[in-house]
């Protein structure tokens, strides 16, 4: 998962939250922000990055769960992803859905949708929440098992999606490309958008657990693939050309964290540490015991760090396009703000897409 999985798309674009972000000031915590209730899952992912030995060890109870959401609430936070894992194996799910309703939260659910059952869609149907994103991880039966490591789940998956959408409830998709699907990609975008009549939208960079185990990245298409997928688009060209013709008129940039981590988003994890975001733990802040006076001077201090002096990132031409972060770098080179091979091999296939356009125009 990278950012474009994070909670910053869900707010959208509206009259309403544009007026909002403006009336935001810079020392408040971000408007927008994420919970994750559990780390534990009915389903086993091939490219899970939360699946790992004492990955949901010491998680919170439901008490110390509300406790945290009555923190972000008097914070001011509105928009609160529920994610996991997946949010439905927790038996206090409704409780604790209620609870975030309740102090006002505008909520999102995350999950794979295969614990849905009758009763679960018409709870939400009396509770709705603002959105539910499902995300897909194969269009035919062999294959959504088969990277899912569960031989029912793809049944239970298509019966959960069945119940959300007969009520009519707000249900997003979004996949994940893996060399175990990608050959089903074109299928499960055109099930979603020409069947079910519905928005998607699709990561094409699988990062190592956050333990920093790589097997996962197994499960990485190629970087040609990755740029024929994502940025294969005049808009897309347009914009890379504009962000290098940017980055080559700015001077060197030190900045550790160049994206909004701790400022857009936060992230507070099944323990109840927070984090500036989903993919960046290794500086956890305990909020169980903290206060956000404390978090917003924690992030401070994370956002005054500076990158490595060595790396090839500070002067990149490609560096205001690239998907290389604090966070990524860390868990696949074990040193924030490195350069990663995979990245740069990316951002080369971008610059042949965007010669390519240019010559055919
Ligand atoms: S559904 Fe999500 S949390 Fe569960 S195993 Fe798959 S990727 Fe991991
Ligand atoms: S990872 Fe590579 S392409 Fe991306 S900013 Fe760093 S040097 Fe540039």
């Amino acid at each position: 998962m990278s950012c474009p999985d994070c909670i910053t798309h869900q707010i959208g674009s509206s009259a309403f939250a544009d007026a909002l972000d403006a009336s935001h000031r810079p020392e408040d915590l971000p408007l927008a922000g994420s919970i994750e209730l559990t780390l534990n899952c009915n389903l086993r992912c091939r490219h899970c990055y939360i699946r790992y030995p004492g990955a949901a060890d010491n998680e919170m109870d439901t008490a110390q769960v509300k406790r945290i959401l009555d923190k972000l609430a008097d914070a001011g936070v509105l928009f609160l992803l529920m994610t996991g894992g997946d949010v439905l194996v927790r038996p206090d799910f409704r409780e604790l859905y209620l609870y975030a309703k309740q102090k006002g939260f505008l909520v999102t659910i995350y999950t794979n949708a295969t614990l849905v059952d009758e009763a679960m869609a018409d709870f939400l149907v009396e509770h709705p929440p603002r959105r539910i994103e499902i995300t897909i991880y194969g269009h035919s039966e062999e294959t959504y098992n088969y990277v899912t490591h569960k031989p029912f789940a793809f049944d239970r998956f298509r019966e959960g999606i069945r119940l959300l959408m007969e009520r009519d409830l707000p249900v997003f998709f979004k996949t994940m490309v893996l060399k175990s699907n990608r050959h089903e990609f074109e299928a499960i975008k055109s099930w979603v958008e020409d069947e079910l009549k519905k928005p998607f939208r699709y990561d094409a960079i699988v990062n190592p657990r956050l333990n920093g185990d790589q097997d996962v990245l197994e499960e990485r298409i190629t970087p040609e693939e990755v740029a024929r997928l994502q940025y294969d688009t005049d808009d897309e060209s347009a914009r890379f050309d504009r962000l290098r013709t940017l980055a080559d008129q700015a001077p060197e940039d030190p900045r550790l964290f160049k994206c909004g981590a701790g400022i857009k988003t936060f992230h507070v994890d099944p323990r109840g540490m927070m984090h500036p975001c989903m993919m960046w733990r290794h500086t956890p802040y305990n909020l169980l015991t903290g206060t956000i006076d404390g978090w917003k001077d924690h992030v401070r201090n994370l956002r005054s760090m500076e990158s490595p002096e060595d790396t090839a990132c500070r002067s990149c031409s490609n560096r205001m396009a690239c998907g290389n972060c604090a966070a990524t770098s860390f868990l696949e080179a074990g040193e924030a703000g490195r350069n990663l091979d995979y990245y740069c091999a990316i951002n080369k296939e971008r610059e042949k897409l965007m010669d390519f356009r240019m010559f055919a125009v």
